[in-house]
This record gives structure tokens, C-alpha cells and sequence, in this order.
């Protein structure tokens, strides 16, 4: 069985964790911002490509493959470990997201929590501040159209990212689950919340490529196995 705690203290703790959330927050900006931001350069940098290549099209899957590799020790090293300047971020992750949402407690119970599910703030805006010379160095290595379908499909993982992680805390009978495959990511991802998994075990919350490449995805052993 997961971890369960008696109902009242840990309402408590929820409404403590609510209770945090900043008085003028607008959850609906705090999640059509980054999208918006994530559309405008998918748009412009599909826009600016010029005769792209086949080889070319490889940077598309190249930085999937990146986009889960760095999901993966992102939130292994720095969201469930203590690092060097980053330590606030882990402070975040454990003691408001996985306090507040828990392996069988997984829903949000209104939009406000947003606050509590999707990266903080301006985060879109410094990933594409981090993306763009990143691009660039790409562009003088590669090509430009590499470093531009680079930096769109970067973009729309990290969308993609956010996006997801709110289905997953959304109720799992709710009419987002007919899209086929979302109740087996979210099954990952609903493990990884359970107390006793979470530092070790399900770090990618988009697709669990890189769980599988390092040995960290989870599932309950099967009976009679
Ligand atoms: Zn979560
Ligand atoms: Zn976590």
C-alpha cells in the first residue's frame, strides 16, 4: 500500500501549503504565459527556416533525447537533492509539490494550486534566455535550420513539460484521460509521488525514456512472478 496519512493533519498541511500561495496569483497568466512564449518562437523559428535538410531534421529527436536526459537529472539532482545556489529549488519541489500532492492524493483542488504543479514564474522566460545561446552555438556547429528546429522542439518540450505535469494532477476520470497512453505517463508519475520513491525512483515526468535508459523506472513487482 502507499503511504497514507490520517486525513486531518495532513488536510492541515495542505491548507498550510495553500496557504503560501501569493494573494495576487492568476493562475490562468501563470499557465498561458509560457505557453504563449513556447508558440511565438515555435512559430518564429519554423518561420525563419530556409530549405531545411533531412539530416537537418535530426536535431528534432536529438533534442528530445537532450529535452529527457536533462528532465531526468534535473529533477534527480537538483529538485530532490540539495544542490550548490539551487537548494530553494529543492525546498520547493519537497515540501510544497510532493507535500501537497502524494501518490494517492494526486489531484488539485482548484486552479490557485497551479501555483503548487507548474514551474515558477518567468521560468519559460530564462529557459529561452539559456536556449537561445545555446542555439547559437549550434547554428556556427551545425546549421542554422538545425539550431532553429533545436530550439523549437526545446520549447515545446519544456510547454509540453509543464503541460503534462498538469494533466497528471488533474482527476484521472477526467475527459483529458481519453487521449490514449496519458493514464500510463500519469501512473509513472503518480509513483514518483509516493514518499518513499521519490528520491530515487521515475524522474522523467514528460516520457520515462531516460528512467528506462538509467534503471530508475518503478513499478510494483507483479505477483506470482
Ligand atoms: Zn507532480
Ligand atoms: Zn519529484
Amino acid at each position: 500500500m502507499l503511504v497514507n496519512e490520517p486525513a486531518s493533519p495532513r488536510s492541515r498541511r495542505r491548507a498550510e501549503i495553500a496557504a503560501r500561495i501569493p494573494r495576487g496569483y492568476r493562475p490562468a497568466l501563470h499557465l498561458a504565459a509560457p505557453t504563449l512564449l513556447g508558440a511565438i518562437v515555435l512559430a518564429a523559428a519554423v518561420r525563419l527556416l530556409d530549405a531545411v535538410d533531412a539530416v537537418e531534421l535530426v536535431a528534432v529527436p536529438a533534442t528530445l533525447l537532450l529535452g529527457f536526459a536533462f528532465e531526468w537529472w534535473a529533477h534527480r539532482s537538483v529538485l530532490h537533492r540539495r544542490a550548490p545556489l539551487l537548494g530553494a529549488l529543492c525546498e520547493r519541489h519537497e515540501r510544497e509539490h510532493h507535500l501537497a500532492f502524494t501518490a494517492d492524493d494526486m489531484a488539485l483542488r482548484s486552479a490557485r494550486e497551479l501555483w503548487l504543479v507548474l514551474t515558477p514564474p518567468a521560468s519559460a522566460l530564462l529557459v529561452l534566455a539559456l536556449l537561445l545561446p545555446l542555439a547559437a552555438a549550434a547554428g556556427a556547429l551545425f546549421s542554422p535550420d538545425a539550431a532553429l528546429l533545436g530550439l523549437a522542439t526545446a520549447m515545446a518540450f519544456f510547454v509540453g513539460y509543464e503541460w503534462l505535469h498538469l494533466a497528471y494532477h488533474l482527476p484521472p476520470d477526467g475527459p483529458v484521460y481519453r487521449i490514449p497512453g496519458l493514464a500510463r505517463l500519469r501512473e509513472h508519475h503518480r509513483r514518483h509521488h509516493d514518499p518513499r520513491l521519490m528520491k530515487r525512483w521515475n524522474f522523467n515526468v514528460t516520457v520515462p525514456v531516460f528512467d528506462l535508459v538509467r534503471g530508475t523506472r518503478w513499478s510494483p513487482p507483479r505477483k506470482g512472478v
